[in-house]
């Protein structure tokens, strides 16, 4: 069975500490975070990765220009924070909204001045979508698909976000490879064929989980180069690969790296506090990189992952 590697990052203006919004906004994440940064590691471990971005990168014209740089280098796709989204678009000073939280209509008309955006930016559809705050609900995938999406990446195996004002956003018993979701409940597998596939983030359970007491309060591992060491991130993808290896006989194993544009630049996001910290991230993230080149894991964007399994199955 190939493994292959989705690494899908979110995008948006500078934030801060807490989350809070840098003013007058400003695009460093993108300008220096994917062109200096990213980008170069990218190209040197001949990784695709894929930029979620949320509107107001896509208003910001010199955060544009760094993108339609990116042709054939990666993939574009879209990631909601409604707060940036018309209708009723403002300025946050933190993005706190979760889309399932919307009326559905408030949410589809998001969605669609999101989906509009893209292609007034870049004269195409997107095919790849993140919610902010993981925060899809019962009306999300419908709309999407509906919009033309083929993939979405905002389910969150083990995890809920109930502690952070979401209890519809469950996913704790999601399915950790890629599943075709059932619409209404996004966290189940769907009963027939539909034509949005969901690639969760690789989210495997703490090594503590079966433990009485503590294994409630031990936090499931992710993916993400944010914290952490080199060795952990490849100890949870090798774990993922396990799982999945037991769990179906003869599919593709697809692992999907999340975190943010603005994680690699100092005060852009809470993780970062200087340029040793941003350094980490970005070391962590090579770490892992390296990983993936030594076993033959090839990389792909979450929207070629329909197509990876279309393949397979024919
Ligand atoms: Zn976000």
């Amino acid at each position: 069975m190939n493994v292959y590697l989705c690494v899908s990052i979110d995008c948006e203006c500078d934030k801060g500490p807490g989350w809070r919004t840098q003013r007058p906004l400003s695009f460093i994440g993108i300008s220096q975070g994917i062109r200096d940064r990213l980008q170069p590691l990218f190209r040197r471990f001949r990784v695709k990765p894929t930029y979620l971005l949320s509107p107001e990168v896509m208003r910001d014209a010199r955060s544009l220009d760094v993108l339609a740089d990116l042709r054939g280098d990666a993939e574009l796709g879209t990631h909601l924070h409604g707060e940036f989204a018309e209708p009723g678009a403002f300025e946050p000073d933190v993005t706190s909204a979760f889309q399932c939280h919307y009326d559905r209509e408030t949410e589809r008309l998001k969605l669609q001045y999101l989906t509009d955006l893209f292609r007034g930016s870049f004269g195409c559809l997107p095919r790849s979508f993140r919610a902010g705050r993981f925060g899809i609900g019962k009306h999300s995938l419908r709309l999407l698909q509906d919009l033309g999406y083929s993939v979405d990446s905002s389910v969150t195996p083990h995890v809920d976000w109930k502690r952070a004002g979401a209890p519809e956003a469950s996913f704790r018993q999601a399915a950790t490879q890629p599943y075709q979701p059932d619409v209404d409940h996004p966290e189940r597998v769907a009963s027939y064929p539909g034509k949005l596939l969901e690639v969760p983030v690789t989210i495997r359970p703490s090594s503590l989980a079966g433990i009485p007491l503590i294994g409630g309060l031990a936090k499931p591992r992710w993916l993400r180069p944010t914290r952490g060491s080199i060795d952990r991130l490849v100890q949870v993808a090798q774990d993922e690969i396990t799982h999945a290896r037991s769990s179906y006989s003869d599919r593709a194993i697809v692992l999907n790296c999340m975190f943010h544009n603005v994680e690699v630049i100092p005060l852009a996001s809470p993780y970062a506090k200087n340029e040793s910290e941003a350094d980490a991230i970005i070391e962590r993230l090579a770490g892992l990189l390296a990983w993936a080149e030594r076993e033959g894991v090839l990389s792909l964007g979450l929207g070629d992952v329909p197509s990876l399994f279309a393949s397979l199955d024919s």
